[in-house]
């Protein structure tokens, strides 16, 4: 079984719940990989002391011109979605914004004069922990100035083994590299804060979820701070509250340190191996 782990935006409690799932079910045996997909800021691996076992960069091909086989023509910049190709013809001046590339080849197509070849260039690392014989971290990690994670997102995604739980931490937000996460989810725990900032991202949260058809569910974190117009959200729109999580001194006070509330907080974990249980049961593919 597949469970995402987003929010509409940073500082909700994204890391704070992948962590203590995954911790959850590594202490009860199961076979489970967290892939830290936050590709931008992965921090999982603060919390676990594990073995580097493998560790491989990511390349994409991207192009360069030779100028003195260009005619600037200008197709290659017409085929360039992502405005990757910095063109002033009165110049005689072409190249590429290699940030800004996406590797896609549609310049090399269009180029009928043989200026464009490709060479492989590194967007960042994706690096495999063996925590415990049943529990493996998966971190992508993207390289500075790189501008999309997704294809450290989808080099992530393909070391998932044959594990039956795989949990997905996934980066804030609603765009590509959130989509590239949750795709492949069985299930999505959304987490929020009862805040206007929490209730509108969540708001923009749900209707992706929609559109792609998943299955979701959403914790409030920091419970009792804010306002309560997050719950009547949750209320009218009938969706599942699956818990909370208090705003809490000391759960803020432990995670600061980058440690795991599980010998602090047993309610906590006790809360997550209900949730766990309850999403598997309706959503997994076989009951424990
Ligand atoms: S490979 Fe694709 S994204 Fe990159 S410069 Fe060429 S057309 Fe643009
Ligand atoms: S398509 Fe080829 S020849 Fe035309 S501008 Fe681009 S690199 Fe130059």
């Amino acid at each position: 079984m597949k469970v995402a782990i987003a929010s509409g935006k940073g500082g909700t409690g994204k890391t704070l719940l992948s962590v203590h799932l995954f911790d959850n079910l590594m202490q009860s045996g199961e076979q489970v990989v967290l892939v830290d997909c936050d590709a931008e800021e992965p921090n999982d691996m603060i919390f676990f002391d594990g073995k580097l076992i493998d560790e491989a960069e990511v390349l994409q091909q991207t192009p360069i011109i030779d100028t003195d086989k260009c005619t600037f023509c200008g197709k290659c910049h017409e085929y360039c979605n992502y405005n990757a190709i910095f063109y002033l013809p009165p110049a005689s001046m072409i190249h590429v914004i290699d940030e800004l590339c996406h590797g896609c080849g549609a310049c090399n197509v269009a180029c009928k004069f043989g200026a464009i070849t490709e060479r492989p260039l590194s967007l960042g690392v994706v690096r495999n922990y063996q925590i415990r014989p049943n529990a493996r971290i998966v971190e992508s990690r993207i390289k500075v100035g790189v501008m999309t994670p997704v294809p450290l997102i989808k080099a992530g995604l393909k070391q998932i083994r044959n594990e039956p739980f795989v949990l997905l931490d996934s980066p804030p937000g609603t765009s590509c590299p959130f989509i590239h996460t949750i795709l492949d989810a069985d299930y999505v725990i959304l987490i929020t804060e009862p805040t206007p900032f929490g209730l509108s991202d969540l708001k923009q949260s749900v209707e992706t979820l929609k559109t792609v058809g998943k299955a979701y569910g959403v914790i409030i974190n920091k419970a009792g701070i804010g306002d309560s117009n997050i719950y009547d959200y949750l209320k009218n729109e009938n969706i599942e509250l699956l818990m909370e999580i208090p705003f809490d001194k000391e759960i803020a006070y432990h995670y600061s340190k980058g440690e795991l509330l599980t010998e602090y907080n047993p309610k906590l974990q006790s809360d997550l191996n209900n949730l766990l249980n309850n999403i598997h049961k309706k959503y997994g593919t076989s009951n424990n």
